[in-house]
């Protein structure tokens, strides 16, 4: 993967945080009982991991990626993004563009699925 994928990607991964992150605020607002504080800035605060209340309210397939796209993002940090994490190959380039947040190369994800 050359810096310019890589830049794409961790850009892609951090629109898809952000807009987990928004929905999560929603639903936060939802199952609180006090009204908001109308000038609160969603995009300034930092990500909170949701506590279970919270995630109950959402999709499986929303808490599963919200968790992938976390992880990817610690990966980049630690420089292990695009390594599968079953088999340690590298995760193709273009399936990362597919999906920014895959943890298992192609191989690995069918055979976890199977
Ligand atoms: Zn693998």
């Amino acid at each position: 993967m050359d810096d310019e994928d890589y830049r794409e990607l961790k850009a892609k991964l951090r629109s898809k945080r952000d807009s987990l992150h928004r929905r999560i605020h929603k639903v936060r607002r939802g199952l609180r009982h006090d009204a908001p504080s109308p000038d609160e800035d969603l995009d300034d605060q930092p990500l909170e991991i949701p506590n279970d209340e919270v995630l109950n309210q959402l999709e499986p397939s929303t808490r599963q990626e919200l968790a992938d796209t976390l992880a990817a993002l610690e990966r980049m940090e630690e420089g292990t993004y695009g390594q599968c994490v079953e088999c340690g190959g590298a995760i193709s380039v273009s399936r990362l563009k597919a999906r920014p947040q895959a943890l298992r190369c192609i191989q690995c994800a069918e055979q976890a699925e199977l």
